[in-house]
């Protein structure tokens, strides 16, 4: 148990911006803790090589990475706690976090709870979820050895999966609704060019069948609205992520749910209360910039606190 449980800076998340917050914060002599999450490391640990985070000229897989960061910011008194952030009350100052189980106090706040995987919204999915359905290639892949499976999607995270998958999968058929791209055309080709793939374009899943795992989808043509059922023993889901900001009740939000941050500032509507990474970007997502954004958070933190005395 920590001897606080008031901090001068509370972060909520601790993928690349909220650990990146935590270094720059704890450096600065602020006492910082970070609750991680139930996914510590955030969505780089759900990968494999991480190829373009600078300083790493061989590339670096990404849980390592992750656990380098969360090392650096341990290295300068921050404290971490494998610990979900279930309510908060920012109405009135100390902020109130609650955790799964205690309680703290914080002067400021940092939300960097990032983005989770979006689902297709069927029953069939989620009763079937962990039983031939997944939204982790990476976690779940070695389970498809010499199986046909589906991924669903046409942006890059669907063309990255697809390929990865054919380590394992005896083939790989992609899904997608339209028959355009959002992957960049390096992916694509990628993809297209490898022997195991096989594209099914202007279609989307109607339902996966199966009782206690899946043995098949319904597919339905998004131009004509024919369906038809095909065998398949898994489904990936690859379309994209919607951020976790379901806590944040008073803080300003975009149609996406997305945190909305003062141009140019980590400032959210609420003073004191800062966000960073991909809770508040859905345009770029990338580690790089969301540990930008955490070392942006951290200094409009610090002088915020300042202002404050
Ligand atoms: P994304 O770019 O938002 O693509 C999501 C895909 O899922 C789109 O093709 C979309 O179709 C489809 N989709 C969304 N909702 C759907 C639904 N309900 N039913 C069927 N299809 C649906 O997400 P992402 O691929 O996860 O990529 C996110 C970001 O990370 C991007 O900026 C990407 O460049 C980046 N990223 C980069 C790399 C890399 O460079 N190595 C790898 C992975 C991701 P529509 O196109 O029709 O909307």
């Amino acid at each position: 148990m920590s001897k606080y449980t008031h901090y001068d800076v509370l972060v909520l998340g601790s993928g690349p911006a909220g650990l990146t917050a935590a270094i720059y914060a704890s450096r600065a002599n602020l006492s910082v803790m970070v609750l991680e999450g139930h996914q510590p490391g955030g969505q780089l640990t759900i990968t494999t090589e991480v190829d373009n985070f600078p300083g790493f000229p061989e590339g670096i897989l990404g849980p390592q990475l992750m656990e380098n960061i969360r090392k650096q910011a341990q290295r300068f008194g921050a404290e971490t706690k494998f610990e979900r952030a279930e309510k908060v009350d920012f109405s009135k100052r100390p902020f109130t976090v609650e955790g799964e189980s205690q309680v703290y106090t914080a002067d400021a706040v940092i939300i960097s709870t990032g983005a989770s995987a979006r689902l297709l919204g069927l029953e069939s999915e989620s009763r079937l979820m962990g039983h031939g359905v997944s939204a982790c290639a990476t976690c779940d892949g070695f389970f498809f050895t010499d199986k046909e499976i589906i991924v669903v999607g046409g942006g890059d995270s669907a063309m990255e999966e697809a390929t990865f998958l054919t380590r394992f999968a005896s083939k790989v058929h992609v899904v997608h609704r339209r028959d355009q791209f959002r992957a960049s055309k390096i992916m694509v080709k990628k993809a297209q060019e490898n022997p195991k793939i096989n594209f099914i374009l202007n279609h989307n899943i109607d339902e996966i069948l199966g009782d206690d795992h899946v043995t098949g989808v319904r597919l339905v043509n998004t131009q004509t609205g024919e369906k038809h059922e095909m065998p398949i023993d898994g489904v990936f889901l690859a379309i994209g992520h919607v951020p976790n900001t379901q806590i944040f009740d008073g803080l300003e939000k975009n149609d996406n749910g997305y945190l909305i941050t003062k141009p140019g500032s980590t400032y959210t509507n609420i003073e004191g209360v800062f966000a960073c990474g991909d809770v508040q970007d859905d345009t770029y997502r990338q580690a790089i910039t969301a540990a930008g954004s955490g070392c942006m958070a951290a200094l409009d933190a610090e002088r915020w606190l300042e202002e404050q005395k």
